[in-house]
């Protein structure tokens, strides 16, 4: 066999398509056999056209289109009964397909720009909450919207737009602190993760993330270095820009002496959870980024172990989780959110029928394959009015836009909100627990 058949076999994790028996378990749990109904589209199928491109029985291209159709949401990891590491073989995929594929020196510019100097970038990341602040604060969001100049946006980018969150002064941001102090007695020291997108557009749900972090107990530290976790480099196959993004936050967090590393964003959550595995084969990096991924922690895990809040105030609404598919099948936290928000007063949750299915997202899943998500995203608003709920409780920024997307779609603005789980903890005025005596 020749060199290169043999480097194609290894990427592709070919040993790995072994585990998969056929059995069809994964079927029902994919959200991609659900809505388009091929075998092709779903996780056996999927494996079976990566084990014969490795074999040599078909071609890369064949792959391609159910590949990048694959939300990449692990749930058929989950069900699987062999444990068939579908990440690691969906990610070989995507680095062969990236490898393979054939680009115009435009689209080669506008993807080095976009992965190697704007996510890794603070300062690129401000300039577009600066951006987006005076889109918003100015009135020019008004006339844009008035004058039908967003319908213009490629990409069905102008969707998006209606649903941004109010983005945080420049001032704001500029000002947050690099470490908070804990608002009771100090039980752990933390390093919270900051994201790029979150950081930038999702401000007030950091800023409450550290707040409910040190009024439970922690000390929490924000150190400037860290850089984007490298998830999207990682889902598009650039898996060198994303080692890269690794290397440099397991160097800035090293040297922070923490417990843990918390994240609120469920898909950057997963990434963290998972460099181990990303530097697994670098053995200058390998132990390092054991200790990172042991100590790496969603915000609701770590709330959950300090045990310090108490709410003082009464929600009275319906509320629904739709959970991130990160967070449950990769990091596999389910029951911690749930039993925050039960600890909340006066709310009643109404379980939705599939949870923990993907909402159709997935990164920037909802960007490149906009009609594919759309059509998963309406079976999950209709899963989620059959709840009657008025508030979906989400825990990834992502699946947060993509809920407010539904709601804007099912046309039920004035019935139902989408909220962060952060920020809706911090609506219910959490204050620090008294100790038992
Ligand atoms: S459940 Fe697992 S073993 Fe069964 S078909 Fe799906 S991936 Fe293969
Ligand atoms: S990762 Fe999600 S979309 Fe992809 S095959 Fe598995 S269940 Fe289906």
């Amino acid at each position: 066999m020749s060199e290169a058949a043999n480097r194609l076999k290894k990427q592709l994790h070919y040993e790995k398509t072994f585990d998969c028996v056929q059995c069809g378990y994964c079927l029902p749990a994919c959200p991609t056999y659900e809505t388009m109904g091929k075998e092709t589209h779903s996780p056996r199928g999927r494996i079976n056209l990566v084990k014969m491109v490795a074999e040599g029985k078909s071609s890369v291209e064949n792959m391609r289109e159910p590949i990048e159709k694959c939300l990449g949401c692990r749930a058929c990891q989950t069900v699987c009964p062999t444990n068939v590491q579908y990440g690691e073989i969906l990610e070989g995929a995507k680095s062969v397909l990236e490898d393979h594929e054939k680009k115009t020196k435009k689209q080669q510019v506008t993807e080095d720009f976009i992965f190697n100097g704007l996510f890794p970038s603070r300062k690129w990341m401000n300039a577009i909450g600066n951006a987006t602040w005076f889109y918003q604060k100015t009135g020019l969001q008004a006339i844009a919207r008035k004058s039908g100049m967003t319908a213009m946006a490629p990409l069905h980018l102008d969707k998006f737009e209606a649903v941004l969150p109010k983005v945080a002064s420049p001032f704001e941001r500029r000002n947050s602190p690099r470490l908070v102090k804990a608002k009771r007695n100090p039980k752990m020291r933390v390093g919270f993760v900051s994201g790029c997108v979150m950081d930038s557009m999702f401000h007030q749900t950091n800023k409450n993330t550290i707040e409910l972090l040190s009024r439970a107990g922690a000390e929490v530290v924000i150190p400037k270095a860290q850089t984007c976790c490298g998830a999207l480099h990682a889902h598009t196959g650039k898996l060198e820009e994303a080692r890269q993004l690794a290397k440099q936050n397991i160097e800035v967090f090293e040297k922070e002496n923490v417990n843990y590393i918390v994240n609120n964003a469920g898909g950057c959550g997963a990434m963290l959870f998972e460099y181990d595995h990303l530097l697994k084969d670098e053995p200058d990096w390998n132990r390092r980024a054991e200790q990172f991924s042991k100590k790496s922690r969603d915000v609701t895990v770590v709330l959950t172990e300090l045990d310090g809040l108490e709410f003082r105030h009464s929600m009275n609404e319906r509320v629904t989780y739709q959970s991130s598919c990160h967070m449950t099948h990769v990091q596999k936290v389910t029951s911690e959110p749930l039993a925050l928000l039960e600890g909340i007063p006066g709310i009643t949750y109404r379980e939705m029928a599939g949870y923990d299915r993907c909402c159709g997202s997935a990164g920037i899943y909802n960007i490149v394959n906009y009609e594919d998500s759309m059509e998963i995203l309406d079976v999950k608003m209709e899963k989620t009015r059959r709840t009657k709920a008025d508030t979906i409780v989400t825990t990834n920024p992502g699946c947060l836009l993509q809920m407010k997307l539904g709601i804007q779609r099912a046309g039920l603005e004035k019935e139902v909100r989408a909220v962060h789980l952060v920020d809706f903890l911090m609506e219910a005025d959490p204050q620090p627990k008294e100790p038992r005596k």
